[in-house]
């Protein structure tokens, strides 16, 4: 069903501002593009005027009884212009794209750089994530707005002009005429026009079916899925979803082209009748003798040619509109307001020892759209270099206090405060610079080994360090054996001789690049998930070492590795259930205790059953 909010969406940037946009952009960027369009514009009027003036004034000369030589000469002229302008042109719309897609590439990068450096809030955002896909969509090709305005913007203005000197030329055989050929091309174009936008209104269906189409596709060849692909035998599955969005969007397409029949058999009954009428008229005149052959062949090819520029304003205007909308969804997009402060805020204190206290403050936080809080007027300070862990079911809201403490998401209520200053104040990427993560997701690139340490490209990269990190991760050992060791590419999407590494050596992996920073704050977030027991035992062992003087934060469901931090907390029900050392927890005998019997118990059982 057709989505009535879309045709409305009202765009923050009107058409004259986006083209504006587009302007200084070019300006900034590659002004040849102005002198290519304004090459064309001229091009594009000066061959519709020769080939409109071409066999009249043969005519017109030959009427005047000239001889043969100047005859020729004439012809030559105009052959020598039309020859002149055309290879001009063809020089121009060669030579236009390179400039072209240097402004497109520029917008491309900017759209990047503001989904890599906007606040996280929005990257977790589904109607942003939607809005960048949008605007993305329109950079994505020489045809889409973002390069083809240009020639869109060329083209109205060759109409434009050309427009003007027909209507001149028209009004002197009789302003009616003018006016019933304007008339009736606007109502061809706004009747054609009017079902064209049947389908431009349901570009949103008609991009959800190929979205769906693309990800049955896509799922078929994705690496990771293979496996899962044949075990379960999902071959059949994914086919069958692919054919059923393919009948979907040919039964679309079908019913779009019966829309675009219409609008084409409009278009001709009445061109039919503006031609018509307007031949009619000037066939009269010639007959009564009010006009010479010269004269009658030059209105004649006007009438045609007048309709082609009215019809062609309203049309490029249509498309110059379509494509600013889209442009709009792109400056949208890019000029979103940051709810974190950036560049405007105060730079951090940077201290030489690393030893900065982390606060929560009465912080309660409710995820947007949800209706109820994950977090609840939680209290909490991290005292500087102190090892704290944080335990708790699924969902209990670890990661979710871990993401407050990061900066990653501001508090609904209450504050996060560094060294008793509220974080909202500083510049949150300087922020950032006082963590080092392991999160869950593995987050490696394709590059080297040493590349994917140092987070920098190879040469840049402190070697002596990096494999310092990588001894203290425990990986060391694998990147030796490998063929080119630290400068082994990691990953073969993009590296034909790239390698993979197992789930544990990439959880390794990312731990020496944890450590690599060097940053005040180390935060781990379920960091032995991937790790076989022995491994683990061995990362629980060495964790004082690894993370030496800083302040960190362990997460983990494995009540049994919290024994090495100086402090435990239990997360539930929004909140802080419990806290203290793994031995006073247990003596305790609450719910840490309890749950910590439960899980013994059972890997204990787990134990002697494998026995
Ligand atoms: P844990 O790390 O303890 O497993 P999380 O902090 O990830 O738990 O999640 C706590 C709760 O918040 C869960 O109910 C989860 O569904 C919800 N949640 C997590 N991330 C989001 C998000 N981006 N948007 C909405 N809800 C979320």
């Amino acid at each position: 069903m057709e989505n009535p909010e879309i045709g409305k969406q009202k765009p923050a940037c009107g058409m004259a501002s986006n083209c504006a946009f587009m302007i200084r952009r070019t300006w900034k960027e590659c002004r040849g593009v102005l002198s290519v369009c304004t090459g064309l514009i001229f091009c594009g009027v000066a061959a519709s005027l020769l080939e409109l003036f071409v066999v009249p004034s043969i005519l017109e000369a030959v009427e005047r009884g000239v001889g043969p030589g100047e005859l020729l000469r004439l012809i030559a002229w105009f052959t020598l212009g039309m020859v002149g302008v055309r290879a001009l042109r063809e020089y121009l719309d060669t030579n236009a794209i390179f400039g072209r897609i240097t402004v497109r590439s520029s917008l491309c990068l900017e759209l990047h750089m503001t989904f890599c450096r906007t606040s996280f809030p929005h990257t977790e955002d589904p109607d942003y994530i939607k809005r960048i896909k949008k605007a993305s969509k329109c950079l994505d090709s020489n045809d889409d707005a973002g390069e083809a305005i240009w020639q869109t913007m060329a083209d109205l203005l060759t109409n434009l002009i050309s427009f003007a000197i027909f209507l001149l030329l028209l009004c002197r055989v009789g302003p009616w005429v003018a006016l019933l050929c304007m008339a009736l091309s606007a109502a061809s174009y706004f009747a054609g026009e009017r079902i064209r936008a049947w389908r431009y209104r349901r570009r949103e269906e008609e991009g959800a079916l190929l979205h769906k189409m693309a990800y049955a596709m896509d799922r078929g060849r994705d690496m990771k899925l293979a496996k899962d692909i044949r075990i379960f035998g999902l071959a059949p599955w994914l086919t069958q979803l692919y054919e059923k969005y393919t009948r979907l969007y040919q039964d679309f397409f079908a019913r779009s082209q019966r829309y675009y029949l219409w609008a084409d058999l409009l278009d001709a009954a009445l061109s039919l009748l503006r031609n018509g009428a307007a031949y009619g008229l000037l066939i009269s005149m010639a007959l009564r003798g009010e006009l010479g052959a010269a004269e009658f062949v030059l209105y004649f090819t006007a009438v045609s040619g007048f309709s082609q520029w009215v019809t062609g304003i309203f049309s490029k205007l249509g498309e110059l509109h379509r494509q600013s909308l889209e442009l709009s969804v792109l400056r949208e997009v890019m000029d979103t307001p940051e709810p974190f402060r950036f560049e405007d805020g105060k730079p951090l204190p940077v201290k030489e020892n690393h030893l900065y206290q982390l606060e929560l403050r009465d912080v309660s936080f409710r995820y947007p759209g949800a209706d109820h809080d994950t977090l609840s007027h939680v209290n909490l300070t991290i005292r500087p270099g102190e090892k704290l862990a944080v335990v708790g079911k699924n969902g209990a809201g670890k990661t979710t206090l871990i993401k407050l403490l990061c900066g990653f998401y501001d508090p609904t209520q209450g504050q996060v405060l560094l060294d008793g200053e509220d974080i909202r104040q500083y510049d949150r990427r300087d922020y950032y610079k006082h963590f080092s993560a392991v999160f869950q997701q593995f987050s490696t690139l394709a590059g080297t080994m040493a590349e994917n340490v140092a987070q920098t490209t190879g040469d840049k990269a402190n070697l002596p360090r990096v494999w310092d990190c990588l001894d203290q991760a425990g990986v060391a050992d694998k990147i030796r054996e490998l063929p080119e060791q630290e400068n082994t590419k990691l990953g073969r999407e993009v590296y034909l001789d790239g390698i993979d590494l197992s789930g544990g050596q990439l959880q390794r992996l990312m731990l020496a690049r944890a450590l690599y920073k060097n940053a005040p704050v180390v935060v781990l977030d379920e960091p032995t998930a991937a790790l076989d027991p022995i491994a683990e035992r061995d990362l629980y062992q060495r964790y004082s070492d690894l993370t030496g003087h800083c302040t960190s934060v362990y997460i983990s469901h494995r009540l049994a590795s919290t024994r090495f931090c100086d402090r435990v907390l239990l997360i539930e029900n929004g909140g802080i259930a419990e806290e203290g050392t793994h031995e006073s927890l247990l003596k305790r005998g609450g719910r840490y205790a309890y749950l910590f019997e439960l899980q013994s118990k059972y890997y204990k059982e787990g134990a002697m059953e494998d026995e």
